[in-house]
């Protein structure tokens, strides 16, 4: 098979594999192809992992903050490195066009390895005055970490969790999503070779109940999950039973919001960004477009036209701009919600119907005059499905992009820049975009409210969740007692 790795898991510093555990088969989602078969973590092999992972973040954290940060660094530039080669596998592992991984998936993980890299050597603690005696506080690690990731950005994921989790001086165990298994495993071949100590960072693969033992076990310290809030639910209340530290990045459902006075070519971009990046396999989409009414028509018109450039194809093509669903699964339930929004009376402006191939593909699809109770506009359909919403009053669209369960992400296209900053104060989201969507530098922080998560990821925030603080009271005097 074209892309079988060495074998299934990565652990203590080497491949390793147990065909005991069950198959899972990796397909490229362009063509339905089996390209490898790995198998699923067994007891003895978590079990492996787990020992070796507290015995390396032991011996890590002795080292200094700028030890620890040349090898992120050093695993940052093999990654540039090899950019083109990890760019074409994270291709055949998600589908996605290499137009985009190019530029979105390993160089993104190279950020993340970099930025935290540059910080490890100035995590310190503070020095605070209590008259002749004083306190000071030391940021210590938490110790072994899991990452459990979701599969539309397998390498970035592994990238995000494991940077800032190794500043801090933890190991980690990453669990990639079973659809998309492969990409986690160069990550921590690079980091090896990079100078990270054998157990440092570790894969296994599995499904959720290879996440479920690794969430569950007294031994780990702290549970990062990209998932979606129903698995988010279940990983939080399994970490709470140890009172573990977590951090959920999970799904959103979240509203851009078009002013009149936008300029339509941009937010016609921004909404594009928004809902068929990556084909619309994107947490963060703002799939709840509010269109103010003086320019729906006009937006509708141009966009419609716009998608007409989306090129699909082999995804291996840079040329295709556009691809599949990661798995037929995921196409299956794409289309399900495509119907429900054709049998609740929204008005199909473009796509909407499955392309006739043998890999995943789903045509971008926008409904116009969708309401607000209608399924396509409250649940996260994690695919190429862009539902436009009409308003005419800031207050009550604003009202109406809040009236969610959700809280990752919010958008807004205006000219009117206080109105831009107005409603982003107003809007219940982590991650907010004023004349643009989707952007994600390494260097602000992520994550979402409401059900959409806790804690964030990427920026010195990051910092905060994978490091705790000690605070040590030097008495200069003696010390006195009532009796
Ligand atoms: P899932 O929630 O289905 O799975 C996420 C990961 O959790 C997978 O690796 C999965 O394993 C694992 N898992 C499932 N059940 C358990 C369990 N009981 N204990 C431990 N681990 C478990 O998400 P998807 O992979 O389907 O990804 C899509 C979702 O991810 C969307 O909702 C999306 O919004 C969200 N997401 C959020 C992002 C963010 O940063 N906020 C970014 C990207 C995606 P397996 O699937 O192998 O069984």
């Amino acid at each position: 098979m074209k892309l079988q790795p060495t074998a299934s898991h990565f652990i203590d510093g080497a491949y390793v594999e147990d065909k005991a555990g069950a198959p899972i088969q990796v397909i490229y989602p362009a063509t339905g192809e089996i390209m490898a078969t790995v198998h699923a973590a067994t007891p003895d092999l978590i079990e492996k992992a787990i020992v070796a992972g507290k015995r390396a973040q032991k011996e890590w954290a002795k080292l200094t903050g700028t030890e620890r940060g040349r090898v992120l660094r050093r695993a940052a530039d093999i990654i540039r490195d090899r950019n083109h080669e990890l760019s074409v596998l994270e291709t055949y592992d998600t589908g996605k066009p290499l137009q985009e991984t190019l530029v979105a998936d390993a160089t993104s993980g190279a950020d993340a390895l970099e930025y935290f890299g540059g910080l490890a050597g100035s995590l310190t603690g503070e020095h605070i005055p209590m008259g002749e005696d004083w306190v000071y506080t030391v940021r210590e690690p938490l110790g072994l970490c899991v990452g459990i990731g979701a599969w539309n950005y397998p390498t970035q994921i592994a990238c995000w969790k494991a940077a800032p989790a190794l500043a801090c001086g933890n190991a980690m165990i990453f669990k990639p999503s079973e659809t998309t298994p492969l990409c986690a495993l160069k990550v921590a071949e690079i980091l090896i070779e990079a100078g990270a100590p054998a157990g440092l960072f570790n894969v296994l693969q599995g499904m959720g109940e290879v996440g479920g033992a690794l969430v569950t076990d007294p031994r780990v310290d702290k549970v990062s999950l990209t998932g979606s809030v129903p698995t988010g639910k279940k990983v939080y209340a399994a970490a709470a039973a140890d009172m573990k530290h977590v951090t959920m990045e999970l799904g959103g459902k979240s509203p851009l919001i078009i002013f009149d006075d936008a300029d339509i070519e941009s937010a016609v971009s921004g909404a594009i960004n928004a809902n068929f990046y990556s084909s619309g396999q994107v947490c963060s989409n703002g799939t709840r477009v509010f269109v103010q009414k003086g320019i729906k028509e006009a937006f509708l018109a141009r966009l419609a036209e716009r998608l007409k450039g989306a090129v699909m194809g082999d995804p291996q093509d840079e040329k295709v701009n556009f691809g599949p669903m990661v798995s037929e699964r995921q196409m299956d339930i794409v289309l399900g919600y495509i119907e429900k929004g054709k049998a609740e009376g929204a008005r199909i402006v473009s796509g909407g119907n499955q392309v006739e191939c043998a890999g995943f593909f789903i045509e971008p699809t926008v409904f116009a005059d969708v309401q607000d109770d209608m399924i396509i506009a409250q649940e996260e359909i994690f695919g190429p499905v862009m539902a436009v919403l009409d308003f005419e009053e800031e207050a009550d669209v604003i009202a109406r992009a809040n009236d969610t369960e959700f809280g990752l992400a919010a958008g807004v296209f205006t000219r009117d820049l206080s109105r831009g900053h107005r409603v982003v104060g107003a809007l219940e989201a982590g991650s907010c975009f004023i004349n643009s969507y989707n952007d994600a530098p390494v260097e602000a922080p992520f994550g979402g409210v409401k059900a959409s998560g806790v804690g964030r990821e990427n920026s010195k925030e990051a910092i905060q969740h994978y490091s705790q603080v000690k605070s040590v009271y030097v008495r200069m005097g003696d010390c006195e007692a009532a009796f």
